[in-house]
């Protein structure tokens, strides 16, 4: 469904665009595939579930936001702070590095609130995440997301000028500035409201995956 997405992009993109501007930035390359994620998940949760099969498709989704979200935009702020070390004069090395990831990931985690334990062999994960190795990537990337999520809320909700914005946004490949594009489709990636309606949904599927998990003996 995923691949699936990029695929209807760039066939779109491709169809409308000369081969100068076919290309679609990062910016804007997750959203057919997440909008399909997200359209996708939500019919099979619209289903008569078993619990288990509900706390799978749940999971999946969660997963799935953690993965492409929450963790993307813990990466940018780790890159982040390893910029601003730099702009301040600081020196990097490898144990500074391991001691602010550490400290990121904790608190993404609630490590210090006993959410999630914290295995000290983690700190370096950061130097195995090729992300970091492409100028700005993980930014991008959270922002994709979080644009392919507010089009999906949009088709959920019955958004009448939904399809045709998603379309031109598709369509228009690499021909505009990626940013502009989407703020002229309804999509303002400046202002909180796609973030915030990304962790609205992220809260809602953890508390339908308790609320199973508090009526049911599902392990
Ligand atoms: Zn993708």
């Amino acid at each position: 469904m995923h691949e699936w997405g990029h695929a209807m992009h760039t066939v779109l993109a491709k169809r409308r665009n000369p081969y100068e501007t076919a290309s679609y930035a990062t910016f804007t390359a997750e959203i057919a595939s997440i909008t399909n994620e997200v359209l996708l998940q939500e019919h099979l949760l619209a289903q008569d579930l078993a619990d288990r099969e509900r706390l799978f498709y749940l999971g999946t989704a969660l997963e799935a936001i953690r993965g492409t979200f929450f963790r993307q935009v813990m990466f940018a702020e780790f890159e982040l702070a390893v910029h601003e070390r730099v702009e301040r004069g600081e020196a990097l090395s490898g144990e500074k590095l391991n001691a602010m990831y550490e400290e990121l990931v904790r608190r993404y985690h609630g490590s210090d609130a006993g959410v999630l334990a914290f295995d000290p062999t983690y700190a370096v994960e950061w130097a195995f995440v090729p992300h970091f190795y492409t100028n700005f990537y993980v930014f991008q990337y959270a922002t994709s997301i979080a644009g392919g999520t507010m089009f999906a809320a949009r088709f959920l909700a019955g958004d009448e000028g939904a399809r045709r914005d998603y379309l031109a946004v598709l369509e228009a490949g690499g021909s505009r500035y990626a940013y502009e594009l989407l703020r002229e489709h309804g999509i303002d990636l400046a202002s909180d409201a796609p973030y915030d309606a990304l962790i609205a949904r992220m809260d809602r599927v953890m508390d339908e995956i308790e609320a199973i998990l508090d009526r049911t003996a599902v392990p």
